[in-house]
């Protein structure tokens, strides 16, 4: 048996990844899942979230390195499974807030990815 991934018990990403409060999900794994965001700032725009609790990327150290790897690779191929139009012309952003400042309002890391015809709503501050 492996160990529990690191939990916090009220945290909002870590009860969607154990299945605890529903989500529109469109990929599950062992160790990540991704999602829909429940208010889009784009007319695709889901999150590919890590199951074990790591607040943000100011707490990465190396053995993150690996599930972050997993995360670059996977956003661009769900993003063209969930109708992102293919690169140039269409394409995707990826964002990760990170702190106040960063403009995080959920505290576990997760890796946004935006997509669809312009213009999008804004949501991540004007410069967006
Ligand atoms: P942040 O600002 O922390 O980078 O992004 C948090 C995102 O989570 C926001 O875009 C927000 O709409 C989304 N969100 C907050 N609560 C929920 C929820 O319960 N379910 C889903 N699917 N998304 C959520
Ligand atoms: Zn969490």
């Amino acid at each position: 048996m492996t160990a529990p991934l690191p939990r916090d018990p009220g945290c909002i990403f870590c009860k969607i990844a154990a299945g605890e409060l529903p989500a529109r999900k469109i990929h599950e794994d062992d160790e990540l899942i991704a999602f829909y965001d429940i208010a889009p700032k784009a007319p695709i725009h889901f999150m590919l979230v890590p199951k074990e609790h790591i607040p943000s990327t100011a707490q990465f150290g190396p053995r993150h390195a690996a599930l972050m790897g997993r995360i670059m690779l996977l956003a661009p191929k769900l993003a063209q499974e969930q109708g992102c139009a293919p690169y140039p012309e269409g394409g995707w952003r990826i964002i990760i807030n990170t702190g106040r400042h960063g403009g995080q309002e959920v505290p576990h890391l997760h890796v946004h990815v935006l997509g669809g015809p312009r213009p999008w709503k804004w949501g991540f501050g004007p410069e967006l």
